[in-house]
């Protein structure tokens, strides 16, 4: 039997009519035990931290996705990584593409750091810079495309050949395209992490994280963890994220288009110097977003000629909503430098002062158009 389009499998996967009362969608099962057949004999599950029928749904209709054997759901994105990295030893090494998420950065530099881990930040779309800093301690090559905020595209396949010959595993961040675009596991990736709170929770209604994976050791140490820690998410996210995942597919080729008519509006405005999107032609990962991506995302950046000008556009609209986050229905508009990077002010990771970003929404993208243009002034 060929297997389900991914469309599909989102509304399916893990989710058979409840056995009970035949409920249609996954019942929020809001509790904290299991009564057990016997001592020491539980009838599936037992306590709530090590699972939960609500989540086991969400996991399994995301690991189908994402063309994994195993995805673990977390509370944040944050709990996602952390979990993941805690798999590695102190004194471990990592290699971390030079443009990720700031808080995947301070949570390496502030937290992980300390505690012993070692770190490399390096541009990976460089081959050469990549080899020269894969050491034989490197466990992890830390991959995200498109990258936050720069929109950078790094080739995954080329990233886990070259990893994969020194033995290093490559985890990839697939919050910015989510599964509908892109499948790093079938690029030859080891492990994705996301941050369930974007576009697969998609309504700016929940934080959750997720880690998934197809190989047979960190699935049992990540699964391990998941108890030993405890970073899981609760009955009622974990089906906000079900819930979000069953739309994700219709809701990223809009994103997609909106971004789309966005970019070409921007492209030709005269205070608008530089256009960051995988989906231009002269952007340069876009042959390789091209053939990873099966459309370029609703995540736009640009930059004007001043800080000051771009706080006067992102104060100035009234449909894109001044906020952190993204891959809502709902657009938003940030400063990447004083908001979500301000973490990362001074390093190596610093962005510039005059860039703004886009989360593209759902909206019919005439109105979109009409509040950047008034906002311009
Ligand atoms: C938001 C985000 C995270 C962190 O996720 P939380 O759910 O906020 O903890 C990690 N990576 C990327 C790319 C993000 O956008």
């Amino acid at each position: 039997m060929t297997e389900n389009h991914r469309d599909t499998r989102a509304i399916h996967v893990g989710q058979d009519p409840d056995a009970a009362f035949g409920a249609v969608s996954v019942p929020i099962f809001q509790n904290s035990t299991f009564a057990q057949t016997d001592i020491a004999d539980p009838k599936v599950w037992d306590y709530g931290r090590s699972g939960n029928p609500t989540r086991d749904a969400f996991e399994r209709a995301l690991a189908s996705l994402e063309g994994g054997e195993r995805c673990f759901a977390f509370a944040s994105g944050m709990a996602a990584e952390t979990t993941l990295l805690l798999t590695l030893r102190p004194g471990d090494h990592v290699v971390l593409a030079d443009d990720v998420y700031g808080g995947t950065y301070r949570l390496l530099t502030r937290v992980l750091g300390p505690w012993g881990l070692e770190l490399t930040t390096c541009d990976l779309g460089d081959a050469d810079a990549l080899a020269d800093a894969i050491r034989p301690d490197t466990r992890f090559v830390w991959v995200e495309t498109p990258s936050n905020p720069m929109l950078k595209v790094v080739d995954i396949e080329a990233v886990a050949a070259l990893a994969h010959a020194s033995g290093t595993r490559v985890v990839v961040d697939n919050t910015f395209a989510s599964p509908a675009l892109q499948q790093p596991l079938r690029l030859g990736a080891d492990v994705v992490v996301h941050s369930v709170t974007k576009y697969i929770g998609g309504h700016s209604d929940l934080i959750g994280g997720a880690v998934v994976t197809s190989d047979a050791d960190l699935i049992d140490a990540v699964g391990f963890l998941v108890n030993a820690v405890g970073a899981v998410p609760g009955p009622m996210d974990a089906f906000l994220a079900l819930r979000g995942l069953r739309t994700l597919g219709v809701r990223m080729r809009r994103h997609s288009d909106n971004a789309a008519a966005i970019v070409a509006y921007l492209v030709g405005h005269s205070m608008v110097n530089q256009v960051y999107y995988p989906g231009l032609p002269d952007h340069p990962g876009h042959g390789i977003a091209a053939e990873q991506m099966a459309a370029f995302g609703g995540m736009v950046s640009f930059v004007v000629d001043t800080a000051e000008e771009a706080a006067r556009i992102a104060r100035g609209t009234r449909l894109f909503v001044l906020a952190e986050s993204l891959g809502g229905v709902e657009s938003l508009i940030e400063l990447p430098g004083p908001m979500t990077h301000a973490s990362v002010s001074g390093s190596d990771l610093e962005v510039p002062a005059e860039l703004v970003r886009l989360s593209v929404g759902l909206e019919h993208p005439d109105d979109l158009i009409a509040d950047l243009e008034q906002a311009f002034g």
